[in-house]
């Protein structure tokens, strides 16, 4: 453990380098690299190759079959210490309704104490903020207590489609002490937030089809409907009050951690709280705020993400249609496993009668979570205390999905430390931004977070 005095010596460092981190991040931002639309993948690579390199990193830009390059960048301090891996992607989620951005996404600018831009808070702020945390770490103490290893991938924003080879060929970069994962947000209050892991997923589209062509719909007294159809489908999969229905949907899944649901306890997040924000009418899982926070985390889910079918234009058209369509999307825990979820709900609408229903597998991320007792997490914890001055929100892994399991299968302690985004941070919607507090904590909280190893 670094001592005291040069730990606050490392904290003042980062806030002197602050303006370094908006400048920096403002240039990285720049750079509009979307996975979803395959742009400015090599441009991508060689701006985080720069960020890595600017900050004593040897950076290999690595080719990965069929997707764009991963960024490798390492600070090998002794070949005879343990690694510790900053995972994070550089590319983004597109932009679009672009008119409902204040400012040009890729034109960064500071408001009101935020920085705007695509890309800010998820996640290239977070490798920015982590850069140059760990090089004021090296500076102040003359070498850092862990070697280092920054890993960025070009299409996370798209499931990661081609790392699943790039990790099999690759194991070696995935092993270490522990991983960090992008990042948690703060709470809108401030608290910053530790989470141990992530949900997984399953996306599916579902396909009916009863007629070789739409019909007059008078013709519905003796002919079958699509729409319908589907629906009595999706009818079997969900109870009405949100418990998926496929046989054997959550085997596997282990009952509740009571450390972590002693955590979950000491924890002051409220789901009500999405009353406000999205004018819902209703928040289930319970009376009481614990209630309601146990639901949101150990709860699976089977979402319908959109269905079409028939006439939806203006006006009315009196037709019985002959195709029906529906996305969904399964939120999975740590145990299940999307592919054998996806056989089941095959098989579940197989026995259901609905063999006719064609299911197509969309996208898949895998669930993955480690345990608080681990090294990385105790040293993000003591880190926490001292730059924040009391505990994170812990939370048994996050509702959304990430890489995590990547380095979990490996045997690496994967947690999600603070980062610089926070709850009104809009990843993935117009005017993405992140508090700049936010930032430069989370900063500290990283540099800590060596310094406690
Ligand atoms: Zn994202």
């Amino acid at each position: 453990m670094i001592d005291t005095a040069d730990r606050q010596k490392v904290y003042s460092v980062v806030d002197s380098r602050f303006d370094d981190f908006v400048r920096e991040l403002s240039e990285y931002t720049r750079v509009a690299t979307i996975s979803a639309q395959g742009t400015k993948f090599a441009e991508g690579a060689e701006a985080t190759r720069k960020v890595l390199e600017a900050h004593a990193a040897r950076v290999r830009v690595m080719p990965e079959e069929g997707g764009p390059p991963v960024v490798v960048g390492e600070i090998e301090e002794d070949p005879s210490l343990p690694w510790v891996i900053l995972y994070n992607h550089y590319d983004v989620q597109p932009v679009d309704p672009l008119d409902e951005w204040e400012s040009d996404p890729f034109d960064p600018v500071v408001r009101d104490g935020k920085l705007f831009g695509r890309g800010t808070s998820d996640t290239k702020g977070n490798c920015v903020a982590q850069a140059i945390a760990i090089q004021a770490v090296r500076d102040v103490v003359g070498r850092l207590p862990v070697n280092v290893r920054y890993l960025l991938d070009g299409e996370e924003e798209s499931g990661s489609p081609h790392l699943p080879p790039f990790a099999d060929a690759h194991p070696e970069l995935f092993r270490g002490l522990g991983a960090t994962i992008e990042a948690a947000n703060h709470a809108a209050g401030g608290k910053p937030v530790l989470s141990l892991g992530s949900k997984g997923i399953l996306s599916v589209e579902l396909g009916v089809r009863t007629a070789k062509v739409d019909q007059h719909s008078s013709l519905a007294t003796v002919l079958p409907n699509a729409a319908w159809r589907l629906i009595g489908a999706l009818r079997t999969l969900r109870s009405e009050n949100g418990k998926v229905l496929i046989e054997g949907f959550e085997d596997g899944v282990p009952s509740p951690d009571p450390e972590m649901l002693r955590y979950l306890r000491k924890n002051s997040a409220d789901p009500l709280a999405y009353k406000e924000i999205y004018g819902v009418t209703e928040v289930f899982g319970g009376k009481t705020r614990y209630m309601r926070l146990k639901r949101y985390m150990y709860g699976t889910t089977c979402t319908i993400d959109g269905m079409w079918s028939g006439y939806t234009g203006a006006g009315h058209k009196t037709v019985n249609p002959a195709v029906a369509h529906a996305k969904l999307d399964f939120r999975l825990l740590p145990g299940q496993r999307p592919d054998a979820v996806f056989d089941k709900l095959v098989a579940h609408l197989r026995n259901k009668g609905f063999g006719d229903v064609a299911v197509e597998k969309h996208s898949t991320f895998e669930p993955a979570s480690s345990s608080i007792r681990e090294r990385l997490p105790q040293a993000i914890l003591a880190a926490v205390r001292e730059v924040y001055g009391g505990e994170p929100l812990v939370y048994p892994w996050s509702a959304g999905s990430s890489t995590t399991w990547f380095f979990t299968r490996v045997g690496t302690p994967s947690p999600h430390p603070p980062g610089v985004g926070y709850d009104g941070s809009r990843a993935h919607a117009p005017n993405e931004n992140i508090r700049l507090e936010d930032a430069r904590r989370s900063m500290k909280a990283i540099a800590g977070m060596i310094m406690a190893l």
